[in-house]
């Protein structure tokens, strides 16, 4: 049987590392494209890996999911990124955008490890990988504004700059399997929905 390529929807997945602004300028991104009548869903997969890794005891907050035994992760991606496309399914039918907010590379203390290898793609499928950037020294001040998290182990500007440098060939690797155009945004300090504006752009010619 012949695998197809494609969700009826379109979809798109947006990465970055932790901080540089994605949840954020997703938000602008869900609120312009609905002034415009366009069919979205918004879901963060994170909230999906969270939402079981709550229920089972195993973490107190999403910043301890990356933290967790490497075994246990990898079923918390697993079963996030089928619930994921059951939801969409159900909800978009055959039209409309995903957007899911993820990572593409994620630092565990066993290293560093993919957000999107092939399994989750095989679920995914998506039509674009988004990453959105920042300068590395802006990125880790937003970080320590946000007192609502916990991103210290990323490790400050230098642990960001590497990071970014691994989850740019993480990206390009992950958009090989299906096709995925690769789409680099920049989130400019004090001004998230004109990041929001180029991703619009950008997912409309998809
Ligand atoms: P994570 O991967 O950890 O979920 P994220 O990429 O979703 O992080 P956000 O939570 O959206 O990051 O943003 C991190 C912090 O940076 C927030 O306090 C947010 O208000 C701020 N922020 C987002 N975009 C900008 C911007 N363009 N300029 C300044 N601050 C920003
Ligand atoms: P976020 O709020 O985007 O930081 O998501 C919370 C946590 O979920 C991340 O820090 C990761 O530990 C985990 N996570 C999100 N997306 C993925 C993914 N695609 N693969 C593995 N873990 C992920
Ligand atoms: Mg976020």
């Amino acid at each position: 049987m012949v695998k197809p390529l494609r969700h009826p929807f379109r979809t798109v997945v947006v990465t970055g590392v932790p901080g540089v602004g994605k949840t954020t300028v997703i938000s602008y991104l869900e609120k312009m494209a609905k002034e415009k009548g366009i069919k979205i869903k918004v879901v963060n997969f994170g909230t999906y890996m969270l939402n079981t890794a709550l229920s089972e005891g195993l973490v107190k907050n999403r910043d301890e999911i990356r933290k967790l035994p490497l075994r246990k992760q990898l079923g918390l991606q697993e079963r996030a990124a089928r619930r994921i496309i059951e939801d969409a399914s159900n909800e978009l039918g055959d039209e409309g955008y995903l957007i899911i907010d993820t990572h593409a590379l994620v630092k565990t203390p066993a290293g560093y490890w993919p957000g999107l290898p092939a399994h989750v793609l095989d679920e995914l499928k998506p039509d674009m990988i988004a990453v959105i950037e920042a300068d590395p020294e802006l990125i880790a001040k937003r970080q320590e504004r946000d007192v609502t998290r916990f991103r210290s182990d990323i490790g400050g500007p230098e642990g960001v700059r590497k990071l970014m440098e691994y989850a740019r060939a993480a990206t390009l690797a992950s958009a090989v399997r299906y096709a995925s155009t690769v789409a680099f945004i920049e989130n400019p300090e004090g001004a998230p929905e004109r990041a929001a504006k180029e991703l619009l752009e950008r997912i409309l010619e998809l």
